[in-house]
């Protein structure tokens, strides 16, 4: 049994495909001085052809897949045509008199060695992406082909030391049952786009992956926990079969529940919504029955790109959500970078304390005319649906008052230039700091409506960093300190007549659902895919038991005790 990194869910039964690796060699040959100009000559006609092949596959993932997908060619695009890989190419040639491939191959080395020394997971792993545009330019210039060949019949597990995006899209999807890389995380292109594909996938497994397994071995790949099961006992198969089944059977069950509204047993309704990164989830968060969105990450926007993205960027991918979600709320969180998340056109200084550091509104507050495009475009999509704007890592009263005040300035603005917005619009704001949780009756004043970010609130509350392995059994948001800053939230919200909802992981813990509808909460934010089971749980509960729970794990001393005691109460099948 190997175990790697889970990144897509789902059990596959099926034999394993050892990808072989094709990657194109440079042929290194010495030229001259009269060389040059036909080395330079080829990289530009293997430059044409290689964008001309990326702008096709661009076309046939928009057609098949979707924007998001699509937009991973795109940002190769980017890197191919980057002024600093083809100056750096043009001087190998001229300056080292090597063949135009093998100062490809030199500079995409160079590239590669860059990301992949770099602190960030995200950008290590944006490596993948230059060896795999490397690699086809290098096919390109030398006329071979670089295309991934099966030759297997039927369906199979794909297995690989390493997984391009281009290898991803140009997979027979039918046959492919699962993936299993030695490389990658969850952030890596490959891991994304089987994530969209919905196909299990496992990466990070490590060296002895393709060592341990060859072609035509039988497997068992778990999604779910990241187990591979090289050549299975039949009891093995069979117990996996039957979770297949159950898996299918759940799904098909939980599917009818999609127009169901989320209604207690006693009544009360819930507003069960979802959270997304662009209008790339849209469609998925109304195929689960979501009624709205609680958090639109507008950071991923600005992402996957080298410069920020103009007002009327910002203003098509706004309204193109509120429009598909046609009068459904759809609350948009401004721009929340730094901490993890970063964007290297900025040129955010490198800091001590990250997430205590220049993030999210403090970087708007201290950009204006970064923070009202973005208001601008939020605003002009306001006129199409029904748009929210929160703002995220509030920890003192006078940052939501100043918001408010250049908000006021954008609507005068926009009116003066007579361009249509709510001017109603509503606005909240997240509590995901302790400060903002003690000072909620006094937020409470200045907006609409609260959602509660546990992600940070936990990581502040507690003092452990979402990010360090090392700390990680002290994150916890059972933790009885957490649940009390919750509660006094919600109950300033209600005293202020305003709601709270909850956009953190937490809210999609089916063992937190009864803690925190007992404990009053007005609205659960989840990811997309995640909505039938909360809605499947909700409608098993009753808020006057809930409030009894909610009371006790209140009253209780360590995280164990809620967790054990939220599970006697209500065990979650
Ligand atoms: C949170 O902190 O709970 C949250 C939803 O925001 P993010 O995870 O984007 O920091
Ligand atoms: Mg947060």
């Amino acid at each position: 049994m190997l175990k790697g990194i889970p990144v897509s869910s789902g059990v596959a039964i099926s034999e394993a495909l050892l990808l072989e690796n094709n990657t194109v060699s440079a042929e290194k040959k010495n030229i001259t001085q009269e060389d040059i100009a036909t080395e330079q000559h080829k990289l530009e006609v293997g430059m044409t052809k290689t964008e001309e092949q990326l702008v096709e596959l661009h076309q046939q993932l928009l057609d098949s897949v979707g924007e998001e997908q699509a937009s991973i060619m795109s940002a190769h695009l980017v890197l191919l045509k980057d002024p600093a890989f083809i100056d750096e190419i043009n001087n190998l040639i001229k300056n080292e008199l090597i063949d135009v491939s093998s100062a490809v191959q030199v500079a995409a080395n160079q590239f590669v060695q860059i990301f992949e020394s770099m602190d960030d997971e995200y950008m290590r792993e944006r490596a993948t992406d230059i060896k795999d545009i490397a690699n086809r330019l290098i096919a390109n210039i030398l006329g071979k082909n670089n295309q991934t060949s099966i030759d297997i019949e039927g369906s199979f597990i794909l297995v690989s030391d390493d997984l391009t995006p281009s290898e991803t899209v140009t997979l027979p999807r039918e046959r492919v049952k699962a993936i299993v890389v030695a490389k990658g995380g969850k952030t890596s292109h490959a891991a994304i786009l089987a994530r969209s594909l919905g196909i299990p996938a496992i990466m990070g497994v490590g060296e002895p992956l393709t060592n341990a397994i060859q072609t035509g071995d039988s497997l068992i790949i778990d999604g779910s926990t990241g187990e591979i099961f090289i050549n299975p006992h039949p009891e093995q198969i069979s117990k996996y079969q039957k979770k297949i089944q159950s898996e299918q059977e759940e799904k098909a069950q939980l599917a009818k529940l999609k127009d169901t509204k989320a209604v207690t047993r006693d009544g009360k309704e819930v507003e069960l919504v979802a959270n997304v990164k662009g209008p790339q989830d849209a469609e998925e968060v109304l195929e689960q029955g979501g009624e709205g969105i609680g958090l639109f990450r507008s950071e991923f926007l600005f992402m996957d790109r080298n410069a920020l993205p103009t007002e009327e960027e910002q203003y098509e991918a706004y309204s193109q959500v509120v429009k598909k979600l046609s009068n459904k709320p759809v609350i948009i969180r401004t721009l929340d970078i730094g901490g993890d998340k970063h964007l290297p056109y900025l040129d955010l200084p490198e800091e001590m304390n990250p997430f205590l550091g220049w993030r999210a509104i403090r970087i708007s507050l201290s950009r204006p005319e970064l923070f009202q495009t973005q208001l601008r475009a939020l605003l002009r999509a306001s006129a199409h649906g029904k748009v929210r704007i929160m703002f995220p890592m509030i920890s003192h009263l006078e940052q939501i008052q100043e918001v408010k005040k250049i908000l006021e300035a954008t609507k005068e603005q926009l009116k003066a230039e007579n361009i249509d917005f709510d001017p109603n619009i509503e606005i909240g704001v997240m509590i995901e700091i302790p400060s903002a949780c003690l000072l909620a009756d006094e937020l409470a004043e200045e907006v609409d409506f609260f959602s509660i970010g546990t992600n940070d609130l936990v990581q502040y509350t507690l003092a452990v960093d979402r990010m360090n392995e090392h700390i990680s059994d002290l994150y916890d948001h059972f933790h009885p300190a957490v649940l009390r800053l919750i509660k006094m939230v919600i109950d300033a919200s209600h005293r202020h007549n305003i709601w709270t909802g909850m956009c953190g992981e937490m809210a999609g813990d089916l063992h937190a659902t009864e803690i925190l509808l007992g404990l009053g909460l007005d609205e659960f934010s989840v990811s997309p895919t995640l909505l039938p089971r909360v809605k499947h749980q909700l409608l098993q509960l009753s808020t006057e038991k809930a409030k009894q729970v909610a009371d006790k794990a209140l009253s209780l001393g360590t995280p164990k005790e809620v967790l054990d005691h939220a599970i006697a109460s209500n065990p979650v099948s």
